[in-house]
């Protein structure tokens, strides 16, 4: 079934060199593909060199896809980054936070201890502002 295919390296079974599998009729590599192109019919030349553009812009998409999508995993990676590093609450905020919660003034309770501790773990993901 065509619809289930996915593209992915292969090896050859006609040579055994690894060749980019990008469709599914394509069980052999492309060099194996010619070659026996070339002994069915010694002058199709024209098919051979259209065979090979073909595969060259096939590959110069695949190249400029995968730039893109590696600019996309960048930006998302950096996204990510700030996301964490963003709790949404002032740093001026945070410490009066952190001081009123402190369990000290809560007479240890578990509670005050439970959310000091997540209001530290805030600042210290606070961006440093230089
Ligand atoms: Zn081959």
């Amino acid at each position: 079934m065509a619809d289930t295919f996915t593209p992915q390296p292969t090896k050859c079974p006609e040579c055994g060199a690894e060749f980019y599998r990008d469709a599914a009729w394509k069980r052999i590599c492309l060099p194996c593909y010619l070659a026996k192109k070339r002994a069915r019919n010694p002058n199709a030349r024209g098919d051979i060199c259209e065979a090979l553009y073909a595969e060259r812009a096939r590959r110069r998409k695949a190249e400029r896809d995968l730039g893109a999508a590696q600019t996309r995993v960048l930006l998302l990676e950096v996204e990510l980054h700030n996301a964490r590093r963003q709790t949404g609450i002032e740093p001026q905020m945070l410490k009066r936070l952190i001081q009123l919660c402190h369990p000290d003034r809560h007479g240890g309770s578990r509670a005050a201890q439970t959310a000091t501790d997540w209001l530290l773990r805030q600042r210290d993901r606070e961006p440093c502002h230089s």
